[in-house]
């Protein structure tokens, strides 16, 4: 394709009609410019779209200065709110030293501080950092780690186990270990697939079984996989406590126990997926802390920067870490490494919202915010006829919708009735997307009751809209 670009506008207009623009135009360049992601870019270009220009605390700031509650945290990175003053200043203190050197070959003090806190506030195992940009990212490195680990001791294990309805990312590697169709189906042909087992979604048990029995019999299927195919697993990898983006799965009680049991029973290597769990969501500083179960792996994103800048750890065990010593031409070596691994700007950010998330206090008003959070979901779609599920953990929830609630019987795909229910909210002042069916509420822990109140409310009242339409 021919560029016309010199032809019709010099450089300097070009900057001239950058630095003009206003609503208008950037609406127009996002339609003309911009693909976005998990995006129908045909229904986008057709709609009213909006426009983020600021944020305040909870609140998110269109180009019109119309405030939106900020539902879903800008999709579950949120901590403390936008434009918290002291996560500002420590990143503006990092800027006035140095935004950026490469983690490859040099050390920084930044990287190094921020391995002590979290190695500091995770279980005594976990104890090695390796640092990387994002969720996808993160569980790639932990998968390559394992798979190499045993290479490292002479075998050669090929596969993973993970989760029907499982998400780890996009990339090609974590697509491998997801179990999310409508999102991997489409390149089946050029992942690597893992063996599945079946998802603890008790509400449609994959067994058909009642709910009382469905987890059981879940965790039963995923040890008859680990029994038949050990010796070719590397590794176990589960989301701990909730299946998050296929609809806020929360899993029963002791499931993760015996998962994390069976990993060791069958000596496979276990990877948690805390990149939606992690750093108080589920009203524990980690997931894991709930079932009280160690990994040798946890891939950590999303929250650990309190929603302000891109970063990523995977964080590992001691063993794993000896198995890659040896001398240089033995190559044990982990080659990996991403150009903005350990960015200093992410790492002042991450230190300064691991300070806030874990004094005591902060802790302790979140687990009390998860109990009313609860009882506020449970008063507005406890009894309501087109909520088949509510699904909660700390201070994540879905509530799964349905056509017939008696029957569980799902509305067709095409109503797409939490879609539009998310839609219908915008009109009050609020911003939700949800999965699905599901309908996602993911506020910032630094919501008050009243916003909480507030949230679930306005779903409620813009469903009913949506049902009566
Ligand atoms: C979001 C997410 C990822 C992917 O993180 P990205 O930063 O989007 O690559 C991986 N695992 C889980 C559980 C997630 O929620």
């Amino acid at each position: 394709m021919e560029s016309d670009r010199g032809t019709t506008m010099s450089r300097g207009e070009l900057w001239k009609e950058i630095e003009n623009s206003g609503p208008q135009e950037w609406d127009r360049w996002d339609r003309e410019y911009v693909w976005h992601p998990f995006t129908q870019m045909r229904e986008w270009l057709s709609s009213q779209n909006l426009t983020i220009v600021a944020a305040e605390g909870n609140y998110l700031i269109d180009a019109d200065g119309k405030r939106y509650f900020d539902g879903v945290s800008s999709l579950w990175v949120t901590i403390h709110g936008h434009k918290h003053p002291c996560l500002n200043k420590a990143i503006l203190g990092q800027l006035n030293r140095v935004a950026h050197t490469t983690y490859l070959g040099l050390a920084h003090d930044m990287g190094a501080k921020l391995a002590r806190a979290l190695t500091g506030i995770l279980p005594r195992p976990l104890k090695r950092v390796f640092y990387s940009d994002n969720g996808s990212t993160a569980v790639e490195i932990a998968l390559k780690m394992a798979y190499q680990y045993w290479s490292h001791h002479g075998q050669k294990r090929p596969r993973f186990l993970s989760l029907e309805n499982a998400y780890h990312g996009d990339t090609l590697g974590a697509v491998g270990v997801g179990g999310i169709d409508v999102f991997h189906t489409a390149f089946g042909p050029i992942i690597v697939k893992s063996l599945k087992a079946p998802s603890p979604y008790c509400y449609r048990c994959p067994l058909r079984l009642k709910r009382e029995t469905c987890d059981l019999a879940c965790a039963d299927e995923l040890e008859q996989i680990l029994t038949q195919h050990r010796d070719h697993i590397s590794a176990i990898i589960v989301e701990p406590e909730v299946q998050a983006a296929a609809g806020m799965i929360v899993m029963p009680e002791g499931y993760i126990q015996r998962v994390s049991a069976a990993a060791r029973t069958h000596g496979v290597l276990l990877i948690y997926d805390e990149v939606a769990t992690g750093f108080g969501r589920t009203g524990r500083l980690f997931a894991m802390e709930h079932s009280g179960t160690v990994p040798d792996f946890v891939a950590l994103a999303k929250g650990i920067t309190g929603g302000y800048l891109p970063l990523a750890a995977t964080i590992t065990t001691e063993d794993v870490f000896e198995a890659f010593l040896g001398s240089y031409e033995e190559f044990k070596t982990f080659f990996h490494g991403h150009t903005y691994t350990a960015n200093p700007l992410a790492c002042a950010a991450s230190l300064e919202n691991l300070k806030i998330l874990t004094h005591t206090s902060f802790l302790q008003r979140i687990e009390k915010l998860a109990r009313t959070f609860s009882c506020i979901l449970e008063e507005q779609f406890g009894a309501h006829p087109n909520a088949g599920d509510i699904r909660i953990k700390g201070l994540m929830a879905g509530v799964e919708l349905v056509k017939d609630r008696k029957k569980r019987e799902p509305f067709s795909v095409e109503k797409r009735v939490a879609w539009r229910t998310t839609l219908k909210v915008r009109e009050r002042g609020l911003i939700l997307r949800p999965l699905g069916d599901v309908l996602v509420f993911m506020p910032p822990l630094s919501s008050t009751e009243d916003e909480l109140q507030f949230m679930v409310e306005t779903a409620r009242w813009a469903l009913d809209e949506v049902l009566s339409s």
